[in-house]
């Protein structure tokens, strides 16, 4: 299943990766469809019969085919903006299984969730929350509320995806919250349902997790003697995956960890995996334009570059790069760079490979964030996108062309 060898061949399920290519040229990102529904199934099997709901982090691969095999196999969403709503919904997903993150919510924004009616807004702040009460009074309308709050923890992640801390734009501070939970309850437009954190991605250490939850749970006796009954708690995503030699905590260790922290309680659990779904369950498939010898290191230049998976230049993230195809001669150190104008473009840095021009490498591990975070810097395409099912190919988006890349531009007489 997944990736796998036969013959020294890379393979995606039973399609060798050298056909795709062949077939549909690179850049080209390739995804396991039996890798999305096994992830999937790892976290949702692991509640039991505990009522819960696993809403995919959208941001992470919003690809309509994605979207589209999650919602099958009954998935929820976690949206931040209203394109990923009509993504959600494009793609046969339920506004109604929809959760709404995000710190920036615009006034068209929540009109456009409260139509559809969401399962909740994950409010950010007092003034989101004074917003949606507006705007659903307005729509004469009752707008389910959950607020995610900020418990001040340390991640311990890269710090530009650490998202608990009291120094993150994200989350009500923890000793606010309350307080902001009175104000709503007072508000009839308004019907408190939850309460939600997101502290980070790609954790690796179980702990920070932990400490999350018990402030939430924290949370959750103080409103019960208020009087404040919820009926969903959501604990956001974060749950790392390996790319090198990181062993995170698992997807069943994890559910049972937050089933734990739950106790006494009943509430139905949401969670937010993003990356753990998607993010090991695709490769970007690429090819080597040229090896070029520098003064003192050797390039492999290939046709994928830092607008296509940008983690590495962005947060000089690891991605294991592997020849599609074992050579046997000797192998050499090369820096793994992009045609892009930029010294950041870079893919890998010092990676032994037994490569010749015109060989096929895969990028491992880049279902997460990597298509959803490309861009049209240098004019370039964006690559075409692959799901493999068994021995089957489904193109799921097809390559850019150059009319597309300047449709909606125009001259200034
Ligand atoms: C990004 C994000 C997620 C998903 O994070 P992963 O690390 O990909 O699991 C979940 N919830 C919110 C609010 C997010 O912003």
């Amino acid at each position: 299943m997944g990736f796998n060898r036969q013959n020294g061949e890379l393979y995606c399920e039973s399609v060798a990766l050298s056909s795709i290519a062949q077939e549909y040229g690179t850049p080209t990102y390739v995804y396991s469809r039996a890798t999305l529904i096994e992830q999937y199934n790892l976290f949702n099997s692991a509640f039991h019969d505990h009522p819960h709901l696993v809403c995919y982090a959208v941001k992470a691969n919003p690809n309509l085919a994605i979207l589209n095999q999650f919602a099958r196999l009954g998935s929820g969403f976690d949206i931040v903006s209203g394109g990923e709503l009509q993504r959600v919904l494009a793609a046969g997903g339920q506004a109604g299984k929809t959760v709404f993150s995000g710190v920036g919510k615009s006034e068209d924004e929540i009109r456009l969730a409260l139509n559809h009616d969401i399962l909740c807004f994950n409010v950010e702040s007092s003034e989101e929350l004074l917003r949606i009460d507006a705007i659903a009074q307005s729509m004469k309308k009752q707008a389910p509320i959950s607020i995610r709050v900020n418990p001040d923890v340390d991640a311990k992640t890269h710090p530009h995806i650490s998202t608990g801390l009291k120094s993150n734009k994200f989350g009500v501070p923890w000793q606010e919250a309350l307080q902001l939970y009175q104000q709503a309850s007072n508000r009839p437009a308004l019907r408190t349902v939850g309460i939600d954190c997101h502290i980070g991605s790609q954790l690796t250490d179980p702990l920070p997790f932990a400490e999350a939850a018990s402030r939430i749970m924290e949370l959750v006796d103080n409103l019960g003697r208020m009087g404040i009954q919820l009926d969903h708690i959501d604990f956001g995503g974060g749950v790392g995956i390996r790319y090198k030699e990181e062993a995170p905590i698992s997807p069943t260790d994890y559910v049972s960890a937050l089933m734990a922290h739950l106790g006494k309680y009943k509430h139905q659990i949401l969670i937010e995996p993003g990356r753990a779904l998607v993010g090991n369950s695709g490769i970007l498939l690429t090819r080597i334009e040229y090896l070029k010898q520098g003064e003192d290191r050797r390039f492999a230049i290939i046709d994928a570059a830092m607008n296509d998976l940008i983690r590495p230049a962005l947060y000089d993230a690891w991605h294991t790069i592997e020849p599609v195809r074992e050579r046997s001669i000797m192998p050499r150190h090369y820096d793994v760079v992009g045609p892009v104008c930029e010294s950041g473009d870079f893919l890998g840095k010092n990676r032994l490979l037994s490569v010749e021009t015109g060989d096929l490498l895969a990028i491992l591990s880049s279902g997460a964030y990597g298509m959803s975070m490309s861009s049209n810097y240098n004019s370039r395409l964006r690559p075409a996108e692959i799901m493999v099912d068994n021995d089957t190919c489904f193109l799921i988006r097809k390559r850019e062309t150059f009319n597309e890349l300047i449709q909606g531009e125009s001259l200034a007489p």
